[in-house]
């Protein structure tokens, strides 16, 4: 039932040889490695959406399998394929990386890769040592603090969580919410206003604070969602949480900026190959579900309503990755992509739930199975349209750019 049928893709973006070898091996671990400890991977509680991808293996795989896998990441050098090149990494281009992710997002089994927020390269002094390097490594696991019960898609306009100057640093008072990772992560990179009358204009600053900061509690258990039977969000509570200055990231003010900087990119641009894997597997899956599978004495893939599913995927997939592509070789030239990240986010999780929802009605009943990935694959598409800045913000980002330039 499973194959791997999507092809790289090619056209205007034709990729450098070196880059097609990577998605050509991308590729053949999904399918030798990934694709058969599948129903494993489905069937454990443990792994949760918002985990990285190390600490994701290991609860789910035995040491030796999580070994092997990390191992493979590792020799074949996709382990770095988002590292930048003075940092031991590939330093490859966002259209390379978003092609090589494309074949890795295709199993919903997530190869250990350093999967580093990009703003910790501001990392300066022994913060590199401390946090930076580690992260890259998968010592460390970070997670980003920006929501707070009052604020979500007004994160700038509403923060209540406060930094106030005391001696050589900072104490943080206020709560966070929904925070991924907040219980697994070694430390969180949190955004507290500094300067109230300033706010996203120069009044937001980042600290990187250690969990077991005394004074940060994460309440335990987490928020349930339907992402996964593991609460993994968290509420986190910041009482009088005392933060140095050498834990600034980035500069004093500037915090709301770097926020938004691994928004555009992670939780935006990257969405696009995030989604194209997962909604290309689906088309494969139902192709060959349609063929084999038979209804008053024919095969669902002569109906031309099942063609008709099939065909609506395939023009999303061609759509998106033409999309995709494109914003991620302007993002290469140095172009402020925030607008156009605003629109890959928007049609990967809208067009990609509803690829997924075409798969799952091809399927039937078999469609609603947990062992196979489709469900999975629609909850985590059809949560991208709220987390990250939900669909309604990205057409406010988006239609900004039309109206203002
Ligand atoms: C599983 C999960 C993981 C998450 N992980 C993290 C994390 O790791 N770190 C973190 O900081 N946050 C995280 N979040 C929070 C997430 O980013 C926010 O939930 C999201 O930004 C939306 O904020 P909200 O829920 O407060 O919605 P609200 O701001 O309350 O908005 C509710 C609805 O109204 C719409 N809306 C709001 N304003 C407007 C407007 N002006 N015009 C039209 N419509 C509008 C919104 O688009 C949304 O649909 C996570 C959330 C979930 C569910």
């Amino acid at each position: 039932m499973h194959s791997t049928s999507s092809s790289i893709p090619t056209g205007s973006y034709t990729l450098p040889a070196e880059i097609q070898e990577f998605c050509d091996v991308a590729k053949r671990i999904v399918r030798d490695e990934l694709m058969p400890l599948e129903s494993q991977w489905l069937s454990s509680p443990n792994h949760a959406y918002g985990m990285r991808e190390l600490p994701a293996i290991r609860a789910v795989f035995d040491q030796a399998t999580a070994a092997r896998l990390e191992k493979i990441s590792r020799d074949t050098g996709l382990f770095y394929l988002m590292v930048p090149e003075e940092w031991g990494g590939l330093g490859l281009p966002m259209l390379a990386q978003a092609a090589i992710l494309e074949q890795l997002y295709y199993s919903p089994i997530m190869l250990p890769i350093a999967n580093v927020a990009n703003i910790l390269y501001e990392c300066k002094g022994d913060q590199i040592e401390r946090f930076l390097k580690p992260v890259i490594e998968g010592a460390k696991v970070t997670a980003f603090a920006q929501t707070e019960p009052d604020a979500g898609s007004d994160p700038g306009g509403m923060m209540q969580t406060r930094a106030v100057r005391k001696g050589n640093g900072w104490v943080v008072n206020g709560t966070k919410m929904w925070i991924s990772n907040a219980n697994e992560c070694d430390f969180l990179m949190v955004q507290a206003v500094t300067d109230a009358e300033k706010r996203q204009r120069g009044g937001i600053t980042m600290f990187l604070v250690d969990r077991k900061n005394p004074g940060l509690r994460v309440e335990v258990p987490g928020i349930r969602t339907w992402l996964s039977t593991e609460a993994k969000q968290h509420v986190v509570h910041f009482d009088d949480v005392f933060v140095p200055d050498e834990d600034v990231l980035g500069e004093v003010g500037k915090g709301f900026s770097l926020g938004q900087r691994w928004l555009t990119i992670h939780d935006r641009l990257l969405r696009g190959p995030y989604a194209l894997g997962k909604m290309q597997r689906s088309l494969d899956m139902s192709v060959e579900w349609a063929k084999q599978r038979v209804t008053f004495g024919k095969p669902l893939a002569e109906r031309q309503a099942i063609q008709w599913r099939l065909v609506d995927m395939h023009i999303d997939i061609q759509a998106l990755r033409s999309m995709t592509y494109e914003m991620a070789a302007r993002a290469d030239t140095g172009e402020d992509v925030r607008a156009e990240a605003a629109l890959v986010k928007l049609c990967s999780s809208e067009w990609g739930a509803r690829c997924v929802d075409h798969a799952i009605q091809v399927h039937g009943a078999m469609g609603e199975s947990l062992d196979l990935p489709l469900t999975l694959f629609y909850r985590v598409l059809r949560h991208t349209q709220i987390g990250g800045g939900a669909s309604e913000i990205q057409r406010i980002l988006i239609a900004r750019k039309l109206l203002n330039g």
